[in-house]
């Protein structure tokens, strides 16, 4: 039986046993083959060491730690040489590797699984980390695609669906679909858990599900030319955000949310039907902004300032909540206080341009920004109409219709 996984061997005769130092793990080739006189070894070789190292497994193992083997971890303690191997892989092979080492596995006690140990070790398969695919006819379609990819790119092919096989590539960092006819996203994308790059430029897609992708590795999304109508506020929880770009969609606004993205330097809005910006857009500190191209409303219409004429919305009990929350620094987890409120808490808050805390119960108004101010660069208009919630009419009678600085 031949399994390709990644190893890390540590002597436990050399000082350095026992610190944590960084990791080894080297990909690797292992051979478990039987002898003749039933004699269980395992082969290791990597494309540095072809040559590879030998152990006896039977009666040679002093401990298996096999409390991850469920994560695809498994250690090998040997007696001689004292030498531990920390094997890291697919769950299935570290399943089996597991199996024949306690001797449960029937097949290798019959010599099925046997290859002969002295050819096998020169092959050390590295495995496939990095596929481009832009041509039909190279798509996958009776194969899988490898679970050890990190890199995909299927671009140009007019695929239509979403292919679900993709959802099981657990280590993927960078998916490129791009340019393709893609109409509907899965709503479990979240669990590409190590994804740092999403380009889904140049498709048909009408909505981001809410539980579309909720990581803070995610460092760019590219989302432009679909066809998109809203960006949903759960956005805010892509905190590691550096690139989000919207451009060409179908647009009307923004979510106030967008504001948490503290990490955010480039943004992309041009060519949509954006006529106001949220008033948290204020607190963005980007690098560059591309707003050209949206209908922009003229919001220099003044009214008549008398507060005795502005209705102040009653707060509803979740905002109350919000407040009391935030206002006496409550440390709260999901056990605490019910769900609902702590989406709120993370969505639907702003801030009053005077410093307080506004949730749904302020005053909406119009004000206008100057783009210079939350961006090195700004491609299109400069100054631009906010939509903003004010906590008090004083509030309204000094920032409603205004430039905010
Ligand atoms: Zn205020």
């Amino acid at each position: 039986m031949q399994v390709n996984c990644k190893v890390n061997v540590v002597n436990r005769l050399l000082p350095s046993t026992g610190k944590s130092g960084p990791s080894r793990l080297a990909w690797s080739s292992i051979t478990l083959t039987e002898n003749k006189s039933s004699v269980i070894e395992l082969a290791l070789a990597t494309s540095r060491n072809k040559a590879g190292m030998k152990y006896r497994v039977t009666n040679n193992i002093e401990q298996i730690f096999s409390k991850f083997v469920s994560q695809g971890k498994l250690t090998l303690r040997f007696r001689e040489p004292a030498h531990d191997l920390c094997l890291s892989g697919e769950v299935k092979q570290m399943e089996k590797i597991l199996a024949i080492i306690k001797g449960e596995d029937v097949q290798l006690k019959k010599g099925i699984l046997c290859p002969i140990l002295s050819n096998s070790t020169n092959k050390v398969v590295i495995p496939k980390t990095k596929l481009s695919i832009l041509s039909r006819a190279d798509y996958p379609v009776t194969t899988s695609f490898p679970e050890t990819l990190t890199y995909l790119k299927i671009s140009g092919i007019a695929l239509k669906k979403f292919d679900r096989r993709l959802l099981h590539l657990k280590l993927l960092e960078i998916l490129d679909l791009s340019n393709n006819q893609i109409t509907v996203l899965p709503e479990t994308m979240h669990n590409l858990s190590r994804l740092k790059q999403l380009h889904l430029s140049n498709n048909e897609i009408k909505i981001l599900p809410e539980t579309f992708i909720n990581s803070a590795r995610v460092i760019c999304l590219d989302m432009s030319h679909n066809q998109l109508m809203t960006i949903p506020s759960c956005i805010c929880r892509l905190s590691g955000l550096q690139i989000l770009k919207v451009d060409h969609n179908k647009l009307r606004c923004l979510p106030s949310t967008i504001s948490k993205l503290k990490n955010l330097r480039t943004l992309t809005l041009s060519c949509n039907q954006i006529r106001i910006l949220p008033e948290s857009f204020q607190a963005l500190a980007l690098d560059h902004i591309d707003v050209f191209g949206n209908p922009f409303e003229n919001s220099s219409q003044e009214i008549p300032l008398n507060p005795g004429s502005l209705t102040i919305r009653v707060a509803t009990l979740l905002a109350i909540s919000a407040k009391s929350t935030i206002k006496f620094k409550l440390k709260y987890t999901e056990e605490d206080i019910p769900y609902t409120l702590i989406t709120y808490l993370h969505e639907s808050s702003t801030i009053c341009p005077c410093g307080k805390l506004c949730v749904d119960d302020g005053i909406l108004s119009d004000g206008k920004i100057n783009l210079l101010k939350v961006s090195g660069s700004v491609s299109g208009d400069k100054i631009v109409p906010v939509k903003m919630m004010l906590c008090t009419a004083t509030c309204f009678q000094r920032f409603a219709f205004k430039m905010i600085s």
